[in-house]
């Protein structure tokens, strides 16, 4: 076990205390609505997350280091009969949703983590929606289990790549993964003629803003090369309880820029083929916790982000304001590698006030 693991490990024990008590393992942790691009029409979604017993990883090593999904684990496992009840209650929420995306705080796929009888309910509870998106880590990922989720033209299952470089996945991130397997799960869905959604983190830990960039690029363009029609740029955000959480009160991290979100929205429009999509939905994006510019700007970045993501136009990029803190973000890029510790002093950025 290595110093990283140990720490997360040790922080596991402290995460969701007394929250995790008062959770109902019969309801799902979260329904939303949302819009999404199928076959060039924009449509409505319906985005879940579903209650289990949390993440093998996060239970057998402590997780991920931007992961906070442990605290939205209840303190025990769902019985079948809890999940049924959420299937139910799922089903009753879809309203008008022709995609449906199922997010557990974990592994789908897991069957120690969501019972076969249970995913069977899932799937036949959703057989009539144009696309069912259902995620999982990759060692949980085996043709066998695609083929349980019906009709693969329309099925996608999304996973976690997060870097296409084994030493970030392994020190900055801690993602119990390397790119190899992350290929391997990629080609058992694409087999079977499901659609794979990769997830590319943006600026883990101890990552320079511009290292940063180039690992995210990096990661989109192996995640496409292994097939996937969607990837999706997670830039870094604040999770009660992390590594991330930890470093950022201690001024050692900061979340990353919008500017670099668009940087690599842009790069990536014209070095992966057009059979894959590359999209930025960025959480808490404009606060202080989740990706954020100067404070002036980041409401029209933030909405040419999300019109980007609808309309797989790149041109709705160029849209973006050309505001006063631009440069200071290029300096940074240019400058930071060249220090020791975050190029953030204080009153440089917005977050620095807090
Ligand atoms: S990010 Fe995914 S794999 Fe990592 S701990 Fe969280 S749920 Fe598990
Ligand atoms: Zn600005």
């Amino acid at each position: 076990m290595t110093d990283l693991e140990d720490w997360l490990v040790e922080q596991r024990s402290r995460r969701g205390v007394g929250k995790a008590k008062r959770m109902d393992p019969s309801v799902p942790a979260a329904v939303w609505h949302e819009e999404e691009l199928l076959d060039g029409e924009v449509v409505d979604t319906m985005a879940a997350v579903v209650r289990t017993g949390g993440c093998s990883h996060d239970r057998d090593h402590g997780g991920c280091t931007m992961c906070g999904y442990a605290s939205e684990t209840p303190h025990r496992p769902p019985t079948v009969d809890e999940y049924l009840s959420q299937v139910r209650a799922l089903a009753a929420r879809r309203g008008d949703a022709r995609w449906v995306k199922l997010y557990t705080s974990g592994s789908m796929l897991d069957p120690d983590e969501v019972p076969p009888v249970v995913l069977e309910a899932i799937v036949e509870a959703f057989d009539d929606v144009d696309m069912l998106t259902v995620e999982s880590r990759a060692e949980h990922i085996t043709a066998e289990r695609v083929r349980t989720l019906g009709d693969p033209s329309r099925t996608e299952v999304a996973i976690g790549l997060e870097s296409a470089c084994d030493r970030v996945l392994d020190g900055s991130v801690h993602k119990g993964m390397d790119l190899a397997a992350f290929q391997r799960a990629a080609a058992e869905v694409t087999g079977e003629g499901a659609s794979v959604r990769t997830y590319v983190l943006l600026k883990p830990p101890f990552l320079t803003e511009a290292e940063a960039i180039d690992d995210s690029i990096e990661a989109i363009e192996a995640a496409a090369s292994a097939g996937s029609s969607v990837v999706s740029l997670n830039p870094v955000n604040v999770q009660t309880f992390t590594l991330v959480d930890r470093l950022h009160h201690m001024r050692e991290w900061e979340p990353p820029w919008l500017w670099s979100v668009v940087e690599v929205l842009r790069r990536t429009a014209g070095s992966v083929p057009s059979t894959t999509r590359v999209i930025s939905a960025p959480t808490a994006g404009g606060k202080v916790r989740g990706a954020h510019n100067c404070g002036r700007c980041d409401g029209d970045v933030v909405r040419a982000i999300e019109f980007h993501r609808l309309s797989n136009d790149p041109e709705e990029l160029d849209a973006v304001p050309d505001c006063g803190c631009r440069p200071m973000w290029r300096s940074q890029l240019d400058l930071e590698g060249l220090m020791q510790g975050p190029f953030a002093p204080f009153g440089y950025r917005r977050s620095s006030v807090r």
